[in-house]
């Protein structure tokens, strides 16, 4: 029997994925659950289309395409190019291989399997050692109000590049969604130690799942030490837009505003060199490490920064004369 996962992550798409590699890569095999961010799904061209989940999957498979960070490496567009010769809508781009999961899941939806039981499946078919979850088995939308009226989330973010200026955000049937079972069972498991909340895209990627009802509830619940990764660097966003939104949204694109738009989840955060003297004015426990993740190394030292900081946490609430201290991480 596969060992119950100690460290539970939460993911969006690129960013999320480089993190959630690094946990899998230094925690032992089925040490790791993912719950991922199913806000950006879509139906496309009859297709049941999961950008995150696939993300996520593709990379702990290590078949993700190492430049995009998304799709598959060793892709072929064969469908692409005949899809866009016959005139078909070709602004969401499909490799061939990466559209057999699509084809996929639609048939297996529509034969009524759960998404958490199919991308289990996924999961085990390529040879993943992580529990994958979606945030929720029936349809969340994320949807943007913006200057250019209201998009859907990938016509925001793919058709219009991020462009139009973001006014507010919605996330449609969140209020009908449940967290999945196979998400209560991690969370009330004796193994779990730890939650992290990867460097995603706070409003767009981990937004959508607190706006399930009970998770928030439900992670606070487990009881165990809550630690996020900064996605900002300097006070810009790796990739994507992350500060473009902030700026929108009226936020200063600094630690400080990731710190108190986490307030009330985490315990601790994660944070790159560059913002070492940001956030020593948070009051919150905290730890330094260059976040930026090129490589595997990179991946792990941030992995392991993050454990060594809930193991911390951990401790200093086990014992209550001790304070959590601030430091740095190997
Ligand atoms: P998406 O769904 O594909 O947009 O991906 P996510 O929401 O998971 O991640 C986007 C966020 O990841 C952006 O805010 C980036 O700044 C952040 N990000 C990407 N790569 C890195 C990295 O190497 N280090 C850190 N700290 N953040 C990163």
């Amino acid at each position: 029997m596969k060992p119950a996962p100690s460290v539970l992550a939460l993911s969006g798409g690129v960013g999320g994925a480089k993190l959630a590699l690094g946990l899998q890569r230094v925690l032992p095999p089925g040490g790791l659950a993912v719950l991922v961010n199913t806000g950006d799904d879509f139906t496309h061209l009859g297709l049941r289309i999961c950008p995150d989940l696939d993300t996520v999957l593709y990379t702990l498979a290590g078949v993700v395409h190492p430049k995009q960070g998304w799709g598959r490496d060793a892709e072929t567009f064969g469908f692409m190019d005949e899809l866009r010769r016959q005139g078909g809508p070709d602004w969401f781009l499909l490799g061939d291989r990466d559209l057999v999961l699509h084809i996929e899941r639609t048939r297996r939806l529509a034969a009524g399997e759960r998404l958490t039981q199919l991308t289990a499946d996924f999961a085990r078919r390529f040879g993943v050692p992580t529990l994958l979850l979606p945030m929720a088995d029936s349809e969340v939308a994320t949807l943007l109000d913006t200057d250019a009226g209201a998009l859907e989330f990938q016509h925001y973010f793919v058709r219009l590049r991020c462009e139009p200026r973001v006014r507010g955000l919605a996330f449609a049937g969140a209020a009908q969604a449940r967290p999945p079972e196979e998400l209560a069972t991690v969370l009330r498991s004796a193994a779990l130690r730890a939650i992290i909340v990867a460097p995603s895209n706070p409003f767009l990627s981990i937004d959508p799942m607190l706006a399930v009802p009970g998770m928030r509830a439900a992670l606070r619940a487990a009881r165990v030490p809550v630690v996020a990764v900064s996605p900002l660097i300097g006070g810009r966003a790796v990739k994507g837009p992350t500060a473009k939104i902030m700026g929108e949204l009226g936020l200063a694109a600094d630690t400080a505003s990731i710190a108190r738009h986490y307030a009330g989840l985490i315990d601790g955060l994660v944070v790159d060199e560059a913002d070492a003297d940001e956030a020593r004015a948070l009051g919150l426990p905290f730890t330094v490490t260059r976040t930026l993740m090129r490589d595997d190394a990179d991946r792990e030292r941030v992995a392991r920064a993050a454990l060594h900081l809930a193991a911390r946490l951990a401790d200093a609430t086990s014992v209550p004369t001790a304070a959590a201290s601030t430091g740095r991480s190997p």
